[in-house]
């Protein structure tokens, strides 16, 4: 069965994905990678998008959907898939539901990850991420502490902080969640697959309450 996250930011989209992946063998699809990726990739395209993210403003719609439809045309479709960071306004989750229908690929369940602004700041603040494998871990929380300082346990890189993981841009993310992704919340619940999660809790507890919707 497929999974849509909702969440704001920091909420643990990331991190639980990763664990689904991992344990369950899920395939991660998430929009916000994809477009570090080709940020990274130093082309014009990423010069653009690297601006309007680190400042935490959305990508317009139109191109955010035909980068995801290239990615959903090449998945392994026998495995079941996360998808993350998508969709973030209404107009794109009618443009979901269209691609889901032309791909014929399922929506599966929606997963919501409740979780307050003040706690997300706290995560966002502590956040570091392994540039090779993308394992997350937090140094104000806690979680998954590196075994050497800042560095991958896994790739033996040194760990990155995201641009976009200011207090500043934090803001302007959290404002654009309540305004553009939030009323995603009331149109996936009127069609009844909506399931509401605390994540402000440790990530083994709230991993627990998912794992149980993963049948
Ligand atoms: P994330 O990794 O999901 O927090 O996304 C990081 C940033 O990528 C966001 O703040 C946006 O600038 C951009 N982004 C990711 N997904 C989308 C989307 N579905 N629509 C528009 N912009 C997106």
């Amino acid at each position: 069965m497929n999974i849509l996250f909702i969440a704001p930011p920091a909420a643990g989209k990331g991190t639980f994905s990763d664990l689904i992946k991992n344990k369950y063998g899920y395939t991660h699809i998430s929009t916000g990678d994809l477009l570090r990726e080709e940020v990274k990739s130093g082309s014009e395209l990423g010069k653009t998008l690297s601006d309007k993210m680190s400042k935490g403003e959305l990508i317009s719609d139109e191109l955010i959907k035909e980068i995801l439809e290239k990615k959903l045309e090449t998945i392994n479709k026998n495995k079941p898939f996360i998808m993350d960071g998508y969709p973030r306004t209404i107009e794109q989750a009618k443009a979901y539901e269209e691609i889901l229908e032309k791909l014929n690929l399922d929506l599966g369940k929606v997963i919501y990850l409740k979780i307050d602004k003040e706690t997300g700041l706290k995560r966002v603040l502590g956040r570091l991420t392994c540039p090779k494998c993308k394992k997350g871990y937090n140094k104000l929380t806690g979680y998954n502490m590196p075994k050497v300082e800042w560095v991958c346990d896994e790739c033996n890189v040194e760990l990155e902080s995201r641009k976009d993981d200011t207090e500043e841009a934090y803001n302007v993310r959290y404002d654009t969640y309540m305004r553009e992704t939030q009323p995603l919340i009331d149109y996936f619940k009127n069609k009844g697959n909506l399931i509401e999660i605390d994540s402000t809790k440790d990530a083994d507890s709230t991993m627990k309450e998912i794992e149980q919707w993963l049948v």
